[in-house]
């Protein structure tokens, strides 16, 4: 084996950097960090080893991005891992129609990404930050760019485009793109393997629901359908973001609220969803146990987010063409016994049946079936995402790594 044996996957927001350095063939992370605030003078990242074990260091400098990446090069030196790094590998939330798969980065590559900033101002820009201060820090290691998009681009014409006139999809690349590529991909094989079944015959529809959620309809190892549209707004319910909405409230909001284009736009991403409808909080843990207490609002807030899955769910049974299993991943997906028991009780009409205990049985990173087992009908199941190790499969397969 290689003395180059690790791979660096990095995540790059407006104001964090995500790192984890993993060894692909394990499948073993020996370092991650996360750097946060950046941008101001009190940014600073915190480090954790292999065994749990967190530190912080405040960073020098700029405080912007490539301060992050110099300051966990520093930290990857005093951990004698600089030198077995072979190549890194970058989340990246939009590659428009122009990616349909992973890529090593070229500076061909590196101009398409930045064309792809009108259709994610919050995030590509960032991952341009990333890439360049990576590609600084890192100048002789191969880079590759994974997109969230990229799986969704098999969908067909009827699911991707929205019905207004065709010129606004010619002239300004208004269709639905979809995210949450990369876990899809990976739960996707995840659940062939589970189930001993060939990917490239299995109908699953997977919902991937954590604090931003979605569903994607999985024919056959391709995306049919997913529920996120042109942005991530589009959709489930999720922790601030609304998911669908009668277009109407733009204006209905400005005559009547006189509410500025931002502040709507602002209040349907940020405080609309679980926090919107509970006024509690955006988090499913919190509003299960305010519900626990009688808390109306939590109450409503998870009612609302288990039907509307509980609809797209048999949106995407349709654009399967039937299901063999429903897929539950994601924070919540993998955690929460309570949605995923509220959702199955929308669900017989699909010949769908909770078994109770599973259920309860099917937390904390495992995976497991939480339906009854009948013959000719479709399994529930959960299977726990890993979207770094996805990253970290692609980057090594791009960069050639022996492993
Ligand atoms: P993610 O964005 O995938 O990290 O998921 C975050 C969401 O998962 C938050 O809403 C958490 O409250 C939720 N979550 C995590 N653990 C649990 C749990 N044990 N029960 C219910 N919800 C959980």
């Amino acid at each position: 084996m290689s003395d180059q044996d690790l791979v660096l996957v990095l995540n790059c927001g407006s104001s964090s950097v995500k790192a984890a350095v993993m060894n692909v063939a394990e499948k073993h992370v020996l370092m991650s960090c996360l750097a946060e605030k950046l941008g101001n003078v009190d940014a600073f990242v915190t480090f954790k080893d292999t065994h749990g074990n967190k530190h912080k260091r405040a960073l020098a400098g700029e405080y912007d991005h490539v301060a992050a990446v110099l300051t966990l090069l520093d930290e990857l030196k005093l951990a004698g891992l600089y030198e077995r790094v072979a190549a890194i590998g970058h989340r990246v939330v939009h590659g428009g129609e122009r990616f349909t798969q992973s890529t090593l980065i070229t500076p061909e590559v590196m101009k398409d990404i930045e064309a792809c900033v009108v259709l994610a101002p919050l995030h590509n820009p960032a991952h341009i930050l990333g890439i360049e201060a990576a590609q600084k820090a890192f100048p002789d290691l191969p880079q590759v760019a994974v997109f969230d998009t990229a799986f969704h681009q098999t969908m067909p014409p009827h699911a991707y485009h929205y019905a207004v006139p065709s010129t606004l999809y010619t002239r300004y690349g208004v269709r639905r793109y979809g995210m949450h590529g990369t876990s899809y991909r990976y739960v996707t094989q995840a659940s062939a393997d589970f189930l001993q079944r060939d990917v490239h015959d299995l109908r699953l529809v997977i919902a991937h629901l954590g604090n931003g959620a979605s569903i994607t309809a999985v024919k056959n190892g391709q995306s049919m359908d997913t529920s996120m549209g042109l942005t991530p707004l589009e959709g489930l319910v999720m922790g601030t973001r609304c998911g669908d909405i009668d277009a109407s409230i733009f204006s209905f909001l400005a005559d009547n609220a006189k509410m500025s284009i931002e502040k709507i736009t602002h209040m349907l991403n940020k405080e609309s969803g679980l926090l919107g409808l509970s006024n509690l909080s955006n988090d499913c843990r919190m509003l299960e146990e305010a519900a626990s207490y009688g808390h109306k609002g939590a109450q409503l807030a998870l009612d609302v987010f288990a039907y509307r899955l509980a609809k797209y769910i048999a949106g995407m049974t349709i654009a399967n063409g039937g299901l063999d299993a429903l897929v539950f991943t994601g924070g919540i997906g993998e955690n929460s016994t309570r949605v995923r028991s509220e959702v199955m009780a929308h669900l017989e009409p699909l010949g769908l049946v909770l078994d109770h205990d599973a259920n309860m049985e099917a937390c904390f990173g495992r995976s497991g079936i939480i339906s009854t087992k009948e013959a000719g009908k479709p399994l529930a199941l959960v299977i726990p995402t890993n979207e770094e190790l996805m990253i970290a499969q692609d980057t090594a397969r791009l960069a050639n790594m022996a492993l």
